[in-house]
């Protein structure tokens, strides 16, 4: 009889714990789901880098950081030159490799700080927290120089492009957001204009 009621309670027993660890499987499962979908929030798939709805997330907070604490923000707004010809040429995929490529040169040339972007398509930003307008310019001028000279190998074949980047800082060329973010963009498209694969710092014409 006592052996009976001993198998009957180690059955239990056994039991009981394959029920937990059961549970704590489907736990980590839920927190692992829980980081992807927060990652594909807050994260572009392409090249890694954070994503346009994250910018919006974090600009107004750093803007608001900067005019506590008496600080600059640099905004640089960076544009691949000619990319349909790029696409036209090499293909869809090559135009991905090259985007991704790209991200990875704009990451290593910033500060731990520093967040770079995909706004969309092949246009990128780069919120740079706490800068003089020194290292901004500086910055978006290694990250223009080391791009044209990258070289980008897809099926045999090199593959160059060119960027454009325009520059506005906080609070020098806006005090909103939304002032600095259209300084830049203008900065970017006269830099387009005068011919691409240069800087435009913003001037307070722009
Ligand atoms: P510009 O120098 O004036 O900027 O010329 P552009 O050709 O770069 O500009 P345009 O806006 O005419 O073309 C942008 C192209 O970027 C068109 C679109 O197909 C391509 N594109 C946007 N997103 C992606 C992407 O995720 N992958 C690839 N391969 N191409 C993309
Ligand atoms: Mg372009
Ligand atoms: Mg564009």
């Amino acid at each position: 009889f006592n052996i009976n009621l001993m198998n009957l309670l180690s059955g239990r027993i056994r039991k009981s714990e394959e029920e937990r660890i059961r549970g704590y499987a489907r736990e980590k499962k839920q927190v692992v789901a829980l980081d992807t979908l927060s990652r594909q929030a807050t994260h572009d798939p392409l090249t890694g880098l954070f994503n346009r709805r994250y910018l919006d997330q974090i600009l107004y907070g750093e803007i608001a950081h900067a005019m506590h604490s008496d600080s600059m923000v640099g905004i640089l707004m960076v544009d691949v030159d000619h990319f349909k010809q790029i696409n036209d040429k090499y293909g869809h995929k090559a135009g991905d490799l090259m985007l991704q490529k790209l991200g990875e040169l704009m990451k290593n040339c910033v500060r731990a700080a520093d967040i770079v972007c995909r706004y969309g398509g092949e246009e990128f930003v780069i919120v740079m927290p706490g800068v003089s307008e020194k290292t901004v310019g500086e910055c978006a001028e290694e990250i223009r120089s080391r791009f044209e000279k990258l070289c980008v190998l897809y099926q045999n074949q090199d593959i160059h492009a060119t960027i454009s980047l325009g520059v506005a800082i906080y609070p020098l060329h806006g005090s909103s957001v939304d002032e600095v973010f259209v300084n830049a963009d203008r900065a970017m498209y006269q830099a387009k204009q005068k011919g691409r694969n240069q800087i435009m710092i913003c001037s307070t014409k722009c």
